[in-house]
């Protein structure tokens, strides 16, 4: 085991729900907290929590929370002995893990060379093929002449999707189907790369068009010794973003797991990783193919947490304080079945279309197996600066029918006024058949929803919610509601209505 370094100040370069995951983290450790923000986030949930505040800079996310310097700095001046990145932003920035090292700041997570080897998917994949873990076919080379990628990708075999070497976030990507649009789509994913992370290296792979995203969590402890902590399935995407994901997934034979945990553990022991990191796979026709590592936490860390009764967040602070004890891998046992949804504010009927505003009033339907993962309260406003995410939902149950069944009657029984929001789409993806059978694929909104979903007329129960609903609005004259609601559906909201545009 490393020194222990005492951490009694942490701070966090991040916002929105992870920020509130990492503060109770902390609080559960005795730790105290400064929450790094920016302008636009002072009225969150994180802002409340936290010991200290900084404001590191305006609401554009290049002007704050992208920036290295601002982040280091404030934390330094504010005492913090470490910085938790939390996902996205920073996280998997080998410069700003580097910058914390050199102003003597404990960077919680894995070391900058270790991020900057397997954070550039090029090289992680490199590095993963000579550990001969399988790799989806394509073209990695130097050569990055329009020409030469076109011939490539020609050889290749449509479909083919081009990425950007250093992208994520479902950023950077193109699937191109035909000769005719490859030099278009490859020209513009790469300018995309340009402008997105500061790189046009991009790389070139056979689309698989039937495949499922089974991810692995891994945990090291910088001695070369890592665990994994079983799956995560996230093919319910829309434009490579996740929405939905489960522990375990549904559809992998004990055979497959094992080799696939057997490849995660090989690559994360190879590169002498220190804590947690998701190795990730498409898996087709009983194969499986290495796609990233995410050398971080992930979003939907919380279904693995919820199989198997581990605190990631706490492990990843304990471990940068050289004072955690990896897990045996033989007391990693699932019990249940977990599955998470992305909330989000946006418009279910119209393309998913986002719907910022204030969040007048906000009610989770508490219960054993229930988890919610919010970075609001009533009052606080989801603006158009950053990802519209409003909360994560996480039930956990016996098997994976229970769980649908309890997701479903929770996003029934979750209240959002002020604003839309997906409930009706998650709703809809968690009742289609290939959902509830398992058989989903990367394709399943595209196949199935491409469009989002269709208005419907409201029920005779919403009608009755929202005709007694719009007298209480209407003499309430609180702050927040928009003078004139006068319409039935306009108070509908948990169902679509909407506040803002009537
Ligand atoms: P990011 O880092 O932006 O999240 P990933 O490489 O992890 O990008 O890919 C995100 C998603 O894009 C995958 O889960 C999958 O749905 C799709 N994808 C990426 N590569 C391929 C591929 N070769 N074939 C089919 N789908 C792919």
């Amino acid at each position: 085991m490393s020194p222990k370094k005492k951490i009694n100040k942490l701070a966090i370069a991040n916002r929105g729900e992870v920020a509130v995951r990492i503060i109770n983290a902390c609080q559960e450790l005795g730790i105290r907290t400064v929450l790094l923000h920016s302008e636009a986030d002072v009225r969150t949930r994180a802002f409340r929590m936290a010991d200290e505040t900084v404001c590191i800079g305006p609401a554009p996310t290049t002007e704050s929370y992208l920036q290295i310097d601002r982040n280091v700095e404030a934390a330094v001046k504010a005492g913090a002995e470490a910085v938790h990145p939390g996902f996205g932003f920073l996280s998997e920035n080998a410069d700003f893990a580097h910058a914390c090292s050199a102003a003597g700041l404990i960077f919680v997570g894995p070391r900058s060379e270790t991020i900057r080897a397997l954070g550039d998917k090029i090289s992680a994949k490199k590095l993963i093929e000579r550990a001969k873990v399988p790799t989806v076919p394509g073209y990695m080379g130097d050569d990055q002449s329009l020409a030469t990628l076109i011939k490539k990708a020609e050889e290749i075999g449509f479909p083919v999707i081009v990425k950007a070497a250093a992208g994520g976030g479902g950023r950077g990507m193109k699937v191109i189907h035909a000769s005719a649009e490859a030099e278009e789509l490859i020209a513009s994913a790469s300018r995309e790369a340009l402008s997105a992370f500061g790189s046009a290296t991009v790389f070139l792979e056979k689309y698989l068009d039937r495949a499922k995203h089974i991810e692995f969590q891994i945990f090291g402890d910088s001695h070369g010794k890592c665990v994994y902590l079983f799956e995560r399935e996230c093919s319910v995407q829309r434009r490579h973003q996740k929405i939905v994901e489960e522990a375990l997934s549904p559809s992998l034979t004990d055979e497959l797991r094992e080799q696939m945990a057997k490849a995660a553990v090989t690559l994360a022991e190879a590169a002498q990783y220190n804590g947690a990191g998701t190795v990730e796979f498409l898996v087709q026709d009983g194969k499986f193919y290495f796609l990233e590592m995410n050398t971080r936490l992930q979003v939907e860390h919380p279904v693995t947490e919820m199989v198997l009764g581990v605190d990631l967040v706490k492990a990843q602070i304990l471990t940068a304080m050289g004072n955690f004890t990896l897990w045996p891998q033989t007391d990693l046992r699932p019990r249940g079945h977990a599955i998470e949804c992305r909330m989000y504010a946006e418009d279910s009927y119209n393309r998913g279309l986002p719907s910022t505003g204030l969040l007048l009033g906000l009610e989770w339907p508490e219960g054993p197996g229930r988890r919610f993962e919010v970075g609001f309260e009533a009052g606080d406003e989801v603006t158009a600066f950053y990802d519209p995410m409003i909360a994560k939902i996480i039930v956990l149950d016996e098997d994976r029918p229970r769980a649908i069944r309890k997701m479903l009657r929770v996003l029934d029984d979750t209240v959002v006024f002020g604003v839309r929001t997906n409930i009706p789409f998650l709703k809809a993806i968690l009742s289609h058949a290939d959902f509830v059978a398992g058989t989903m694929t990367t394709q399943f909104i595209q196949n199935y929803f491409p469009e989002g979903l269709e208005a419907k007329p409201l029920s005779t129960k919403q009608k009755v919610f929202a005709a007694k609903a719009l007298p209480l609005v209407r003499n309430s004259g609180g702050s927040g509601v928009p003078a004139g609601v006068a319409s039935l559906n306009a108070l509908a909201l948990p169902w679509g209505g909407a506040w803002r545009n009537v």
